[in-house]
């Protein structure tokens, strides 16, 4: 496995690869700070192509001004190791004036489902990310480029971007992986102290039980969206940004089960803000 930082060398590296009769490059885009989650994206690149390539870059204009940007968690040391065992062939791991030369870049915006969910939440940040998923795709050149369910939005608003502009990449969604006692793996859980932590459990809790609510016959999604705003307010220190049911395909709200659905959160545990999802 090798590290490297710079788009030339990365490129020639790639391009030395396919030379060696090396057709098909997985691509796994993260911020670091790797857990299971992230590994099974890793795995799954693994086993459909003959090159592995992850990022690792905490990408600045993802993050609005008052978000944690300079915190964020990193530990390339540790991202290496998990790597190297995951049999990943090059982790690209720019700075950011690799990435950005200037204040003035061209961005790209989804259009719509960029503006609900996180998106209203979070201005800018789907154009952050489709900017720095671009570029990097632009680079790496992947056949496949695998993104977790647990952004269930960011999955959708990237998989558009791809549509729309002709990337010819297929994205490759995966399941999202769990905590034992059911928590989403994030990077941002490390944030959480041990009374946050507990209290977070009811995300997922309260998501099951939504599910097995619509699973039992239950259509008015206002009902499942009332009682997993009742569960969270339970917990007192959950703050809610959102809870939304919206439909799987469109991302517009959706009021009754008639066809499939997402259920999405977000909420605050202290200064932490934790998103969760299911589809039914
Ligand atoms: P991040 O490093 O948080 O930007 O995530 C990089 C990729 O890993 C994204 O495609 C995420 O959706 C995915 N990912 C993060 N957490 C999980 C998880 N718990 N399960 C599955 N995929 C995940």
């Amino acid at each position: 496995m090798i590290i490297i930082k710079s788009i030339l060398e990365i490129r020639e590296k790639i391009q030395q690869y396919k030379g060696q009769g090396l057709k098909t490059v997985g691509f796994v885009p993260t911020m670091g700070f790797l857990h299971k989650g992230h590994e099974s994206l890793i795995e799954k690149a693994r086993k459909e192509n003959d090159i592995v390539v992850v990022s690792i870059f905490v990408n600045p204009t993802q993050f609005g001004p008052n978000e944690d940007f300079e915190k964020y968690p990193r530990d390339i040391e540790k991202d290496s190791s998990i790597c190297k065992r995951a049999g990943v062939d090059i982790i690209f791991c720019p700075e950011v004036l690799e990435m950005y030369k200037g204040l003035n870049f061209t961005s790209i915006s989804v259009d719509t489902i960029s503006e609900v969910l996180c998106g209203r939440s979070r201005p800018g940040h789907f154009n952050g990310v489709c900017t720095v998923v671009a570029k990097l795709f632009n680079i790496v050149m992947p056949n496949r480029a695998y993104f977790g369910e647990k952004d269930f939005q960011q999955l959708m608003v990237i998989k558009k971007m791809v549509n729309d502009l002709n990337f010819d990449i297929e994205i490759v969604p995966c399941p999202t992986i769990r905590e034992e006692d059911g928590l989403a793996m994030s990077s941002r859980n490390s944030y959480l102290n041990l009374e946050e932590r507990r209290a977070a459990l009811i995300l997922n809790k309260s998501l099951k039980e939504a599910f097995n609510m619509m699973k039992g016959g239950e259509k008015d999604l206002l009902k499942i969206k009332d009682f997993i705003i009742s569960e969270i307010k339970n917990e007192k220190i959950g703050r809610i940004d959102y809870v939304e049911a919206m439909d799987l395909n469109t991302l517009k709200e959706a009021l009754v089960i008639n066809g499939p659905v997402l259920i999405a959160l977000a909420v605050y545990f202290g200064k932490t803000r934790l998103i969760d999802n299911i589809y039914f």
